[in-house]
């Protein structure tokens, strides 16, 4: 501990010694104050994952819930079941139905979006030092969630058919010899955030067995999964194993992040503790957006929104893969069949975070692939593009303003010799918009 670090604290904050080890872990991302600028309206962000809500029926959501409210305003304005609505778990199993998931209204609990359920999964199963295994790259706010629980996160190769499970029962192998505690498997099978990719069916069945056989729960975290772009779903983890998965759903993309309404299926015993940690943190969630969603699963064609929704991320998604070939012949990139996210790969001797200061100067944004990993260890090398904001001219346009970045970056690099490759440190956690 440093002077600074003293009794009291430093003049930033006088509290900086009282705070509990786990708090260390948080800290802002670097970028954040960039991305202030990054929302700038002339800057074209490819970084943030926030969905694309223009085609929602505004003014029959605004009807419907005034109608609601005068109807059931006294339970949806009230504190409710800290489970969840039971009306509401009732409606769940069919959105889970298009994927081909079957799950039991007893066995849900409604979440503060999925990033609580996260939250909660983690707190009741890691322990300082416990191993996570997750994908490498994997999804940034979980990382966050992660790092707060002081868990030891293992990243697992994956290629574009998924977490590569080879990979996966070595690494398992290795940390049994060393003795570690495997607690969790944090995988994203669908449309993967932020590399894009989709689990091979085959590779689900694998991943399952590996999983089953050294007694690793699954997180299956799936926001993504019906905005496969030609309507295509895929077996749900927690279908081929109910017992060993607890699978997280959210209806942030696929209706509106702003109700923060998500939920868990997990099996009997571990659901009932997840209720009681999601009661203990907070009561119950938020009965006027239980409400509403049910409202809207009731009252809407929500089936035929998500419908659109693909649709509009699929244009999006071809007038970036097309802005890249157009541009970006130096750079490497997935294809995705959904979601929102291309992962690119750069030219060799270019840092993806070094770089970004340049390219919001040149008025585009992105997020970079150290966000990715824990402490920024890895992902140097890669970008996260994100397609769902932006519109189609938008996009193309960010594209023909990164390539001159990326262009210019290269030309240094024949000059001077690479000078990247910067080791960053400690865990960042970025603005809830660019995740
Ligand atoms: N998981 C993944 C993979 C995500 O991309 C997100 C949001 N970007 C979340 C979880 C959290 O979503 P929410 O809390 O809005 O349901």
């Amino acid at each position: 501990m440093t002077d600074e670090h003293s009794v009291k604290g430093n003049r930033l904050d006088p509290w900086l010694d009282n705070y509990a080890t786990r708090a260390h872990g948080l800290r802002a991302s670097e970028t954040r104050s960039l991305f202030a600028v990054a929302s700038r309206p002339e800057v074209v962000s490819l970084a943030g994952g926030m969905p694309n809500l223009k085609d929602l029926p505004l003014d029959r959501l605004a009807e419907s819930t005034a109608r609601m409210i005068r109807k059931d305003g006294g339970r949806a304005l009230q504190y409710g079941n800290g489970q969840g609505l039971p009306r509401l778990r009732e409606q769940i199993p069919d959105v889970m139905a298009l994927e081909g998931i079957d799950a039991d209204p007893e066995d849900i609990i409604i979440t503060t979006g999925s990033q609580q359920a996260v939250d909660i999964v983690a707190e009741l199963f890691i322990d300082p030092g416990d191993v996570i295994l997750a994908e490498g790259p994997t999804y940034v706010g979980s990382l966050s969630i992660f790092a707060t629980y002081q868990a030891d996160v293992q990243q697992i190769e994956m290629d574009a058919d998924g977490v590569i499970p080879d990979a996966l029962e070595e690494a398992i192998l290795r940390l049994e010899r060393e003795g570690r505690r495997i607690k969790l498997f944090y995988c994203l099978p669908n449309f993967h955030n932020p590399a894009g990719a989709t689990l091979s069916e085959e590779r689900r069945r694998t991943v399952v067995d590996i999983c089953h056989r050294h007694h690793i729960l699954i997180v299956e975290d799936n926001p993504y999964g019906l905005l496969g772009f030609d309507g295509q779903t895929y077996t749900a983890l927690k279908t081929l194993a109910p017992d060993d998965v607890v699978y997280l759903g959210s209806f942030s993309k696929i209706f509106a992040p702003g109700y923060r309404v998500g939920w868990a299926v997990a099996p009997p015993a571990v659901r009932e503790k997840m209720k009681l940690a999601s009661e203990a943190a907070i009561l119950c969630p938020s009965s006027v957006g239980q409400y509403s969603i049910s409202m809207y699963l009731e009252g809407f064609d929500w089936k035929h929104q998500i419908e659109e929704f693909r649709g509009m991320y699929h244009d999006r998604c071809d007038a970036m893969i097309s802005a890249l070939n157009e541009y970006m012949s130096m750079c490497t990139w997935n294809v995705p069949s959904g979601g929102f996210y291309v992962w690119v790969g750069l030219p060799d001797g270019l840092d993806a975070k070094d770089m970004l200061p340049r390219a919001v100067t040149n008025l585009v944004a992105y997020v970079s692939g150290t966000a990715f990993y824990p402490g920024g260890s890895a992902g140097h090398d890669h970008m996260r593009l994100s397609f769902c904001y932006p519109e189609p001219v938008e996009i193309h346009e960010g594209i023909r303003r990164l390539s001159d970045v990326i262009t210019h970056d290269l030309e240094l690099i024949d000059l001077f010799g690479p000078s990247y490759s910067r080791p960053t440190e400690g865990v960042s956690t970025p603005a809830p918009d660019q995740i």
